[in-house]
C-alpha cells in the first residue's frame, strides 16, 4: 500500500484533510483489497478537498481513468465501489477534534486579527502537526463510520468521436455537444451566445 510520504509528495503539503484522506482510503482498502490498477474500482467522492488527493494516490481511483466521481455536496464521505457487482463500503468521517486549549484559542483569534508574528505562526505550524498525528494514529472505529453498501456504478470511462464546434472550432467529445439552430455548439459556446459569458 502506498505510505503517506507518497501522498504528500503529490499534494504538495502536508495537511489534516490529506492525513484524513489516507486514512479513509486504507480503511477502504482494508476492506475492498488491492488498489485499482485499472477500473475495476470506483471511488465516489462528496466534496472536494485535500483528502481527495491522497485518495486518488493510495486507491488508484483518479478522474483520467474515469473511475473517481465527484458529487460535490460538501460532505465527508467516500463510496468506494467494485466493478461489475457494485458492492462496497461507505466510510463517513465522524472525528471530531479534540477541544482547544486556552493558549490556542487565543492564538487562532490573534490569528484572524492578522497577526503573523513568528510566535503566532509557530504555535499554528505546531497545533497542525499534532491534529496531523493525531489523525494518522487513531483507531480507524474513532474516524469512521464504515459500512457495506451495493450501489448503482457510475458509466464507465468511454472513448467518443470528436465533433467540432460551429462557433469557436474546437474539438468537442459527441454526447457535450448541444445544439442551437442545427449547430453543434460546446458548453462555452452556448453560454457566451447566451450572454451568461463575455
Ligand atoms: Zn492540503
Ligand atoms: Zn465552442
Amino acid at each position: 500500500m502506498k505510505g503517506f510520504e507518497e501522498v504528500v509528495h503529490f499534494h504538495g503539503h502536508v495537511c489534516p484533510g490529506l492525513a484524513f484522506g489516507f486514512r479513509v482510503a486504507q480503511a477502504a482498502l482494508e476492506v475492498m483489497g488491492e488498489r485499482s490498477q485499472d477500473e475495476e474500482l470506483v471511488a465516489v467522492v462528496e466534496n472536494r478537498s485535500c483528502a481527495v488527493d491522497a485518495i486518488q494516490v493510495v486507491s488508484g481511483c483518479t478522474f483520467g481513468k474515469g473511475n473517481l466521481v465527484l458529487k460535490d455536496y460538501g460532505k465527508q464521505v467516500y463510496t468506494f465501489l467494485n466493478r461489475p457487482d457494485g458492492e462496497g463500503v461507505r466510510v463517513s468521517v465522524k472525528w471530531i477534534s479534540p477541544p482547544e486549549d486556552q493558549e490556542m484559542t487565543s492564538c487562532w483569534q490573534r490569528f484572524s486579527q492578522g497577526d503573523r508574528s513568528a510566535e503566532v505562526m509557530r504555535a499554528i505550524k505546531a497545533h497542525k502537526g499534532r491534529k496531523i498525528l493525531a489523525i494518522l494514529e487513531a483507531d480507524t472505529a474513532d474516524l469512521f463510520e464504515i459500512r457495506r453498501v451495493k450501489e448503482q456504478l457510475p458509466d464507465q470511462a468511454r472513448v467518443y468521436p470528436s465533433i467540432r464546434c460551429a462557433r469557436c472550432g474546437e474539438k468537442v467529445m459527441e454526447p457535450m455537444i448541444l445544439m442551437a439552430d442545427n449547430r453543434p455548439l460546446c458548453h462555452p459556446c452556448v453560454e457566451r451566445e447566451k450572454g451568461v459569458k463575455p
